[in-house]
């Protein structure tokens, strides 16, 4: 294995626009949606409001007579007078639950914004709960509370808290962090395979239950910006951080797989030999996108935190021109890839001032806003097409086969727009 790999990247010394006002970012209780989707016998209990309920239905669009695995024990006015007992109120939702739901075999307790919510303690609540029911059901804790997280650290967070649970092995391998859509998952795996690594793990893995090994040989590779902590904590587990951009388009994916090649002295013309059927694939495929999409301008309000990578994609690949790129906070560590290839014109924003935000993107004039749905309404409104950040949550978008969904979740409202302006 080489040594080329390294364990922390230097940090960028580019400006960067620090603004510390109103937000308008979802809290990391919306990462449930596609953990649950991802971890299929995990179940996500909400510890919170009717407003904590209200936005994880919401976001995952949740029939009323599903099995859904995740839910929310509202706390109510009892509760919040103190007059009920909140400790046993929620060991005995879980009991019921865990009675009800067999399939269940990992529960995560997921706190939020309520003040009465952040006096219990929940590892506690975790631990107390594993000592009735580990090993038939592990019980974990995180913070998905809109004072604490954005979006998606709500993934970073409940990821990390799987970390001391992974068993020890030192032997090489590539351990790939961050949830990826199962087809995506897929496509990475046998390429991976086909380079001749010789053991690849996935975190999260699509059962809570299987944890994948890590020690001195792993060879951590992110394959989602926002997934930092999750990162560190395996550092601190003797893992190695793989430095390289992330496997959106055709680019970042060629890159991406040549940091895991070199970690594990893949020879280049093996590489090549790998991945050049599909960057030819994804080349093709862009060619049509690239008339709708060049000279375009796009401004990205802060939401996801792959505002950086995108930017860097439709840049490169699609000759789009981004007048600001905004992220819910910078991580350097994991950014600097990123960062690097990112053109110096570029402002980038780190947080969030609303209005001054808004004011600079109807300076700028731009042909698309990417942002959350609590903006996208009224900036349409003003005739200012939008892009949903959270549908490139949702989408399958990493990788050489998603680069041209990638390119048309960009070219559709632009397109849509044309259309009605005929
Ligand atoms: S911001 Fe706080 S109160 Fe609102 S939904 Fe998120 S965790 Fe619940």
């Amino acid at each position: 294995m080489s040594a080329a790999a390294t364990a922390l990247p230097m940090p960028s010394t580019r400006p960067v626009l620090r603004e510390r006002g109103q937000r308008e970012v979802f809290c990391g209780l919306t990462s449930i949606v596609w953990l649950h989707r991802k971890l299929q016998d995990a179940f996500f209990l909400v510890v919170g409001s009717r407003t904590c309920a209200h936005l994880v239905q919401s976001a995952a669009g949740v029939m009323i007579f599903a099995e859904p695995r995740f839910g929310t024990a509202i706390l109510t006015d009892r509760d919040l007078a103190g007059i009920a007992d909140a400790n046993a109120e929620l060991d005995r939702v879980c009991r019921d639950l865990l009675a009800r739901r067999p399939d269940i075999k990992a529960l995560f307790l997921v706190g939020s914004c309520p003040s009465e919510v952040i006096k219990l303690d929940l590892a506690n609540a975790a631990e107390r709960l594993n000592r009735e029911f580990y090993p038939e059901v592990r019980v974990l804790s995180y913070s998905g509370s809109g004072i604490e997280t954005t979006f998606t650290q709500g993934e970073d967070n409940a990821l990390r808290t799987l970390v001391p649970l992974l068993p020890v092995d030192d032997a090489p391998q590539l351990l790939v962090v961050g949830c990826l859509a199962d087809v995506v998952e897929d496509q990475f795996r046998r390429l991976f395979e086909a380079l001749g690594i010789p053991s690849v793990h996935f975190l999260p893995a699509r059962r809570a239950r299987e944890l994948p090994p890590v020690g001195k040989g792993t060879r951590v590779l992110a394959a989602q910006p926002f997934v930092g902590e999750t990162a560190r904590a395996l550092i601190a587990r003797g893992a190695t951080l793989l430095e390289a951009p992330y496997p959106l388009g055709v680019e970042g994916t060629k890159a991406w797989f040549s940091a895991a090649a070199r970690a594990f002295e893949v020879s280049d013309a093996h590489l090549s030999a790998c991945i050049e059927p599909g960057v030819t694939r994804a080349r093709r495929s862009l060619e049509r996108y690239h008339p709708l999409l060049a000279g375009k301008r796009l401004f990205f309000m802060p939401d996801s935190q792959l505002e950086i990578p995108l930017a860097r994609f439709l840049g490169e690949e699609l000759g789009m021109e981004t007048v600001e790129v905004g992220t819910p906070y910078l991580d350097q560590q994991m950014m600097a890839c990123e960062l690097a290839r990112l053109p110096e014109a570029i402002r980038i924003s780190e947080g969030q001032d609303v209005e001054a935000q808004l004011d600079r993107v109807r300076e700028s004039a731009p042909d698309i806003v990417v942002c959350g749905l609590g903006l996208a309404n009224p900036l349409e409104a003003e005739g200012i097409t939008t892009k949903w950040s959270i549908e490139l949550v949702f989408s399958p978008i990493q990788g050489f086969e998603q680069a041209a969904d990638l390119a048309e979740l960009f070219a559709r409202p632009l397109v849509r727009r044309a259309r009605l302006m005929l």
